[in-house]
């Protein structure tokens, strides 16, 4: 894949200048975008391929930003915050944003978190082309035509619920999920915000994929936010 082209929207110059000396260093094609409605205008006339997005612009909320953008585009949307709130980066994410970086944040971190969404934009690509109906990330094996997973050559004995928690992380694989994201999908409405039963499917889901109690090595955990499967190298 070319390098992609990022969309960079921050008013604060020093941290524009350090993003885009950043992504200049390692040859990303990049815009940048001062306050929403430039960053709206650009997203819509030069067709980026991710958006790095400051919450806190000088004309409008980044997260209305979110909200107008996925009205057209389902490009993967980093949000950048100065503010430590779970809530801000809660309702970015509900509005579509994919992953979060609190400021104040290094080069490092902030390649990093471009590399998984770059991962992910390949995999929404070859998804696109070809609708997928078996996932694979390391030893995992998601097979939604026929309805069951596996761990290498075991197949996996999974709840209802404990299936359905599956696809719906390993559909939205590099994406941070929101906890009113899953119980939203997973049991409507009427359970929306019951982040404890949440946390007990996850953890039965967890001890049938994961390696130990403590390991992560597919799901992330988000602390007062949500999960994130991860896409294993
Ligand atoms: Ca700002």
């Amino acid at each position: 894949m070319n390098k992609p082209l990022i969309l960079v929207v921050e008013d604060d110059t020093s941290v524009k200048n350090l993003i885009t000396t950043t992504l200049k260093a390692h040859d990303y094609r990049y815009l940048a975008a001062g306050n929403g409605e430039t960053a709206i205008l650009d997203a819509s006339s030069h067709n980026p391929d991710i958006m790095l997005l400051d919450l806190g612009l000088p004309d409008m909320d980044g997260v209305e930003v979110i909200k107008k953008i996925r009205t057209w585009s389902n490009m993967p949307i980093l949000v950048i915050s100065a503010r430590s709130e779970d809530t801000d980066k809660i309702d970015a994410l509900d509005a579509g944003a994919d992953d979060y970086l609190t400021k104040p944040f290094s080069v490092e971190e902030l390649l990093a978190r471009l590399r998984v969404i770059q991962r992910r934009l390949l995999m929404m690509r070859q998804e696109s082309s070809l609708e997928k109906s078996v996932f694979k990330n390391g030893d995992l094996k998601v097979d939604y035509a026929a309805g069951c997973a596996f761990l290498g050559d075991v197949e996996l004995h999974l709840t209802p619920i404990e299936y359905k928690l599956l696809c719906l992380l390993s559909r939205n694989v590099g994406k941070v999920l929101t906890h009113t994201y899953i119980t939203q999908n997973i049991w409507g409405s009427s359970w929306e915000n019951d982040v404890a039963s949440l946390r007990v499917f996850m953890a039965t889901l967890r001890k049938k994929i994961e390696k130990g109690a403590d390991s992560q090595q597919y799901i992330q955990t988000h602390i007062g936010v949500g999960y994130r499967m991860i896409k294993v190298e």
